[in-house]
């Protein structure tokens, strides 16, 4: 497996290939899901290149930078295991060299729900992902349904910037009880991480609802929030419907000013979306509605870009 550690060993490695690339964007601190993401890439082209980097750009004054989990030589045993040609493991000064100024801004996309709680956050993740793109030139790169707005906001800018590759959206790994795997879960203590199943509990409940034919967002927020706050330590930042091909917001709890419109009248798929506090660690969880569409495919063709 080769080591990349800076842009121009980026170039030069990319130089000597040929045929399908599959990228694999990570923040490092490797778990199943992100192997999830490395077993589609392998099975689907004849080079696959993971990145490596804890990208300031992304993180916001006071968030979880500098304490963000750095796991690099278990990281690596687990790439090369799983049949990974190259990681890019860059740092911030290479990848933010003095009198660097070049950022990406997508618009509306970005004002709700993650983008509404980390103003900055989505200008650092489209930023440093263009940056990839660029080096690795991929022919399709692969993200995890569990940021779905950053999955949306990505598409935006591969479609508007014409960039020529395909985004695969591969669905959430979670963990035995539903929680969806993060490598923020090791924040949680013993007593959070079992409530943590609150949110996985909810959105399988609203789930059932909506296939069971309820319509109304306020019924389907609230099964959500009636799990939520059978947790004690819980605390959520939002539970949000929205139309998932656009995110255009329908219903949010607490209300916010995203600008609601009303449910679609045909059976348009939903995203519904959720984040809750335990102390100082949020999780986020979400799922599109129906149920059935919560596979690579079904992901892909409604959240993704061929
Ligand atoms: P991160 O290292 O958290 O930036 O995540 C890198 C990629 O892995 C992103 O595309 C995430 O959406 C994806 N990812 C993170 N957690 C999971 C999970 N539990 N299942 C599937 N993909 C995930």
């Amino acid at each position: 497996m080769h080591l990349l550690h800076t842009p121009d060993d980026f170039i030069a490695y990319r130089k000597s290939l040929s045929g399908t690339i599959g990228l694999v964007p990570t923040m490092g601190a490797l778990h199943a899901g992100h192997l999830s993401l490395v077993n589609h890439a392998r099975a689907d082209n004849q080079h696959v290149i993971t990145t490596i980097f804890v990208n300031p750009a992304q993180f916001g004054q006071g968030e979880d930078f500098t304490a963000y989990p750095r796991t690099l030589d278990a990281d690596l045993q687990k790439l090369a295991h799983a049949g990974v040609d190259a990681v890019f493991l860059p740092t911030p000064d290479n990848m933010y060299p003095r009198g660097y100024q070049t950022y990406i801004t997508v618009e509306d996309i970005t004002r709700g729900l993650e983008g509404a709680m980390r103003p900055t956050h989505f200008r650092g993740v489209t930023t440093v992902v263009a940056k990839l793109f660029n080096l690795a030139q991929p022919t399709t790169a692969y993200f995890g349904q569990k940021d779905a707005q950053q999955v949306c906001v990505i598409r935006r800018m591969v479609r508007d910037l014409h960039m020529p590759l395909s985004i695969a959206v591969i669905p959430t790994s979670r963990e035995s009880d539903g929680l969806a795997m993060s490598s923020r879960n090791v924040y949680l203590s013993d007593e959070q991480r079992t409530g943590a199943v609150c949110l996985s509990r909810g959105i399988l409940r609203a789930s059932s609802l909506y296939d069971a034919g309820e319509r109304n967002p306020s019924a389907l927020l609230n099964a959500v929030a009636d799990e939520i706050q059978k947790e004690s330590q819980a605390s959520a930042d939002y539970i949000a419907l929205n139309v998932a091909r656009t995110l255009a917001p329908i219903a949010v709890i607490p209300s916010a000013d995203w600008g609601m419109g009303d449910m679609p009248h045909t059976d348009e798929p939903l995203l519904l979306s959720l984040t809750v506090r335990f102390g100082k660690t949020r999780l986020l969880d979400n799922a599109l509605l129906p149920h059935h569409l919560n596979t690579r495919d079904g992901l892909t063709a409604v959240l993704g870009a061929g």
